[in-house]
């Protein structure tokens, strides 16, 4: 992996910070990490520090699969999560990309112990037809921690993401732009799912309807875009 390819992996990562910044939906204190696996190699990029303010191209290490160091530095407060990020890659071989925050409204779900269901068609079409399931507590940095998201994650279709228990929110892509488009879907869907309690609760989608829906979805996604002049 030459430099310059590393710092497109990089780039990313430093993008990704400021399109979750100017999103606005982070939690107040700008916690959040962000990692990237490096194609064709047993090795991922995870950012130095936990503010995502202070994210640039100069503060993100790199790792092998064993949450070894390889380059560049990373912080205590960090370091504790290296495996967090690894276990996504190694029981998702499909992920490119992950991003944990304290996202406020998935997290209050993560905090009362609730999966978000899927009763919210962006999910379904977005596809997270299973919802965002929940994790146990774990400490920060634990290997119970880390065995609750293998446990969350492994073999689980129609996911993009986890809640961990009393924590906060952790979502994978296929590249870091797909996992933080799935944490801004779920923060997304955690607020109006969070608004629906004021009246009576949400209403999940059954599984049949869920499938019928991405079932439009990919006819109308394999027509194309239609054009008439
Ligand atoms: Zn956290």
């Amino acid at each position: 992996m030459s430099d310059t390819k590393l710092d497109q992996y990089k780039k990313q990562i430093s993008d990704a910070a400021e399109n979750l910044m100017s999103s606005r939906i982070l939690g107040n204190s700008s916690h959040g990490n962000i990692s990237a696996k490096i194609p064709g190699t047993d090795t991922f990029l995870l950012t130095s520090v936990s503010n995502l303010k202070q994210i640039t191209m100069d503060n993100i290490g790199l790792f092998d699969m064993d949450n070894n160091l390889l380059d560049g530095s990373v912080m205590p407060t960090s370091a504790e999560i290296i495996p967090m990020h690894g276990i996504v890659y190694k029981t998702r071989p499909e992920a490119g990309g992950a991003v944990h925050t304290h996202a406020p409204r998935a997290t209050a779900f993560a905090v009362a112990g609730m999966p978000i269901p899927a009763s919210y068609e962006p999910m379904v079409r977005f596809g997270m037809g299973n919802g965002v399931p929940v994790t146990e507590y774990g400490p920060r940095g634990s290997q119970e921690s880390v065995d609750l998201i293998e446990h969350a994650i492994d073999g689980k279709g129609q996911i993009r993401g986890l809640l961990l228990g009393n924590h906060g929110l952790l979502t994978f892509g296929v590249d870091v732009p797909d996992a933080v488009d799935a944490h801004k879907i779920i923060e997304e869907c955690a607020e109006v799912i969070l608004a629906t309690y004021t009246l009576g609760g949400p209403k999940e989608i059954p599984a049949a309807q869920r499938l019928a829906a991405q079932a439009i979805q990919q006819t109308f996604a394999a027509v194309g875009e239609q054009t008439r002049t």
